[in-house]
């Protein structure tokens, strides 16, 4: 019985030691950034913060969290008008697949629910946020629910040559749709900074990480990971310690000296991140930009920017034409679904701006995106 008593002991002493090293490593992991580059403003030794360096965001305690979550906060306070059926039937398309399956040098873009596109130019097929799951969080229990279907599987999808990830948030890094991808071709990955040990150790290697201004290049395009006032996290544990952005993509069509320029700004609060955007790269053809997830406004503006600060984004890069996203198919905030476009345009009519300046597609549409080379007039040819 002694004898017993000893090995029980002996083995809580073992237990505990274990949850304390295990929580001392997590610790540590968390609180250092390999990345570390003291010459860089938005890089801490244990993470990363905004170019407005003071502005905390994600730094809420979990009780806060938590009572937010019963309170609320995290989903639409009302159903669309009609309910979710009607708004997910009017705002859906079939996916034209003979279209997606071509290889195409003008650009197409097809939006594929939420952040989700594919981006065709340049004769290259470009996965931007891919999230073609059933809820956006760790566990179905703990997540945002999808509300409308989406519009394609991933063996639906045309050959990807890129894809890119703005930041590892549960409704833009899905493990079961890149995985699966993964498991179908094999795309160049270009991530974050610190994304790519997540992707290592789901079995996706080879993935290329990005801090913000850097470039790289894929054919006759140049893509740019650019600044956004947004957040990074998947567990309690890794709170900022990964980078989070937006992609510039510059195509100069053969025969042209003149690139035509897409901008996914990502999540992000407003900020002088895009004045900055537009002076070193040049006014944007083409903006993609997030137009929902924005109430409760204490907690949700500094890191996702409301409809009306979605049209000051596109004036500040000085964009032709707006695409809004992050919109109408995860249930994450308290606005109901069919409010952002009600906000959209109100905000477009009150500062005197045409409705046709910002689109909004169904999930599924595809659209030329190109302006008409020589005047610079936007084709809203579909
Ligand atoms: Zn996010
Ligand atoms: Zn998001």
């Amino acid at each position: 019985m002694l004898k017993l008593q000893k090995i029980i002991e002996s083995m809580r002493k073992r237990i505990c030691l274990t949850v304390i090293l295990a929580s001392l490593v997590l610790v540590a992991c968390a609180n250092s950034n390999p990345h570390f580059d003291p010459k860089k403003g938005h890089h801490r030794r244990d993470g990363f913060v905004n170019s407005d360096q003071a502005l905390p965001i994600g730094q809420h305690p979990w009780y806060e969290i938590f009572w937010r979550r019963m309170r609320g906060d995290f989903k639409p306070l009302a159903e669309p008008a009609d309910g979710y059926g009607a708004f997910a039937q009017r705002w859906s398309t079939p996916v034209d697949k003979t279209l997606i399956s071509q290889r195409h040098d003008g650009p197409i873009l097809t939006w594929l629910g939420h952040a989700g596109m594919l981006l065709q130019v340049g004769g290259l097929n470009i996965l931007i946020d891919p999230q073609l799951g059933e809820f956006a969080g760790p566990v179905s229990w703990l997540a945002s629910k999808r509300r409308v279907p989406a519009p394609l599987t991933v063996d639906q999808l045309p050959p990807i040559d890129l894809v890119l990830i703005s930041h590892n948030h549960y409704d833009h890094l899905d493990r079961a749709t890149v995985k699966q991808l993964a498991a179908l071709q094999k795309p160049r990955w270009l991530v974050p900074l610190g994304i790519k040990a997540w992707l290592d150790d789901e079995g996706i290697a080879g993935a290329e990480e990005m801090d913000w201004w850097d470039a790289q290049t894929e054919g006759a395009l140049t893509v740019r990971f650019t600044p956004a006032q947004h957040w990074s996290k998947r567990t309690p544990f890794d709170t900022n310690a990964t980078l989070w952005g937006g992609f510039a993509i510059e195509w100069t069509p053969s025969g042209s000296s003149k690139p035509w320029r897409f901008l996914y700004t990502g999540d992000t609060g407003y900020s002088k991140d895009f004045a900055e955007i537009r002076r070193r790269l040049g006014p944007v053809d083409f903006l993609a930009v997030p137009i929902g997830a924005y109430l409760p406004r204490d907690f949700m503006r500094p890191q996702h920017n409301n409809p009306d600060e979605a049209v000051q984004i596109m004036l500040d890069l000085e964009a032709q034409q707006a695409f809004g996203v992050h919109w109408g198919t995860f249930e994450l905030t308290q606005e109901a679904f069919d409010q952002p476009p009600r906000d959209l345009a109100a905000a477009l009519e009150q500062r005197g701006l045409p409705q046709e300046r910002f689109w909004l597609f169904k999930h599924g549409e595809s659209r030329k995106i190109g302006a008409r080379p020589g005047n610079g007039k936007f084709l809203a040819a579909r």
